[in-house]
């Protein structure tokens, strides 16, 4: 039986102790499904896919009903690196292999549009979340920054996209003085943002539009047909469509999906703030990612943290020391932080698929289902949630783009895919240490 996340690493109803957290206010919580009730979408999570997807809809004049185990954004979308990158996360090269070059384009535009529509969401719902221009990619090698400068090149060229400046070893130095990278690229169309403001914003737009919101009423079986019917502990609720937007906190809630998009736990750290020597770490407000397997990225919080995130865990189970896990990758980068205080260090669960596209799929007539995101999520689950709400609309050409994206299944299926996971990471976390 899949494991599940839901109730594996936090306190129930509650929000972990991040440095968001306790830089956001909270909304007022919603009461629980109880009893019976009816709408013209049930959509279950509330992440960015599921307000997103509750927020287009209820704008489009439809009844929809948000159905959340634990609180808004308790999930990923709360406790993310909150970068939002450009591009699907599979490089454009990759996709138009896999694809063919007319749906990576399409996939390219796709990916623009989900970064203009969170741009576009926080202008308009006037969503305070520190929204800030500029992702730098971060190499270890000059051949590793050669790939990227050439990747750069590609996108001008195929894709008309002129947003990325090429930084030599100096230049990356002068962004970022770790005396580990040597070289990479600065996109100014890429963003960073604080993900749980984000998160609430959406959802206090989604209520202002219409959409009731229950928290803490965790489904746990959806019957189909031409009305489904959605159950928790205290409720049933009656549908015409399903969204199931619970990427990896899904459990064994649908076995399809479980079989293709493989939960994964990751970590950040918020050290005390920096002061002064913030600009020792960056000397421009952009986050960076680096181009290790088991990624780091960080930036610094607008209270002059470093935000820090990596380090490595195949366990479902969180460490019980996350700053010791999270400290070790970031005096790799930054030897002068070895003994900062750290004052905030969380886990949050997301959910990748084996070719790192996100698994966009109709499980039934009237059941969608977006997740898998890959660690790419702020942009593409906004955008995924856009997409089936259009979808429910009987506007289904963005979904079906995504849809045809091939998704294996992990082998074994959802039993054996953690052992899998823990030896395949264990492997590519080796390639990082000896840097092959
Ligand atoms: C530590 C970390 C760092 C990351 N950094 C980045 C980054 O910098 N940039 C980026 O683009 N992406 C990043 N990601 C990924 C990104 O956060 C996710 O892709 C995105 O938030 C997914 O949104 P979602 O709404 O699909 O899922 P989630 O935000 O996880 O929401 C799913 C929701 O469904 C609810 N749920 C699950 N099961 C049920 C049920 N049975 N009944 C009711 N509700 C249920 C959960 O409680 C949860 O609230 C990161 C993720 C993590 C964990």
């Amino acid at each position: 039986m899949a494991l599940n996340l839901l109730h594996s690493n936090d306190r129930a109803g509650k929000y972990p102790s991040s440095w968001y957290a306790a830089t956001a206010d909270a909304l007022p919580e919603f009461a629980p499904l109880s009893g019976q009730a009816r709408a013209d979408v049930v959509v279950v999570g509330a992440g960015y896919t599921g307000l997103s997807a509750a927020l287009h809809l209820a704008e489009a004049g439809m009844d929809v009903a948000l159905i959340e185990a634990q609180r808004v954004g308790f999930g990923a979308s709360g406790r993310n690196g909150g970068q939002l990158g450009s591009g699907q996360r599979m490089e454009q090269t990759g996709l138009e292999k896999l694809v063919g070059t007319q749906d990576a384009a399409k996939l390219w535009d796709m990916a623009e549009e989900a970064k203009t529509l969170v741009k576009s969401l926080i202008a308009k719902h006037q969503i305070d979340c520190y929204l800030a221009p500029g992702v730098a990619h971060a190499c270890f090698t000059a051949k590793e920054a050669a790939h990227e400068h050439a990747y750069a090149d590609h996108l001008a060229d195929r894709y008309g996209y002129d947003q990325i400046q090429k930084l030599d070893t100096a230049q990356m130095h002068a962004l970022c003085p770790s005396p580990a990278y040597k070289g990479g690229t600065l996109d100014m169309g890429a963003a960073h943002l604080h993900p749980l403001r984000y998160a609430l914003g959406l959802a206090r737009a989604a209520k202002a539009a219409g959409v009731r919101i229950y928290e803490r009423s965790e489904v746990t079986g959806i019957d189909d047909g031409p009305r489904a019917t959605v159950h928790t502990k205290g409720g049933q609720i009656r549908a015409d469509h399903v969204i199931l937007a619970c990427n990896g906190y899904l459990g064994g809630l649908n076995g399809k999906v479980a079989s293709r998009v493989m939960p994964i736990n990751n970590f950040i750290a918020a050290t005390k703030p920096l002061g002064d020597d913030a600009a020792r770490v960056l000397t421009q407000d952009v986050a960076v990612a680096d181009t290790k397997f088991v990624v780091n990225y960080f930036r610094l919080s607008h209270d002059r943290r470093l935000l820090f995130g990596g380090g490595e865990s195949y366990g479902f189970r969180f460490p019980s020391d996350i700053a010791a896990l999270v400290r070790k990758p970031m005096v790799e980068i930054f030897p002068h932080l070895r003994d900062v205080q750290i004052d905030y260090a969380w886990g949050g669960t997301l959910a990748i698929t084996i070719r790192r596209m996100p698994y966009l799929v109709r499980l039934a007539p009237n059941i969608l289902s977006a997740s898998g995101y890959s660690g790419h999520g702020v942009g593409t689950a906004t955008h995924a949630g856009a997409l089936m709400a259009q979808a429910v609309r009987g506007q289904a050409d963005g979904f079906d783009t995504m849809a045809r994206v091939p998704a294996t299944p992990f082998p074994g299926g959802p039993a054996l895919r953690t052992p899998l996971l823990v030896l395949a990471m264990t492997w590519y976390a080796l390639r990082d240490r000896l840097g092959v």
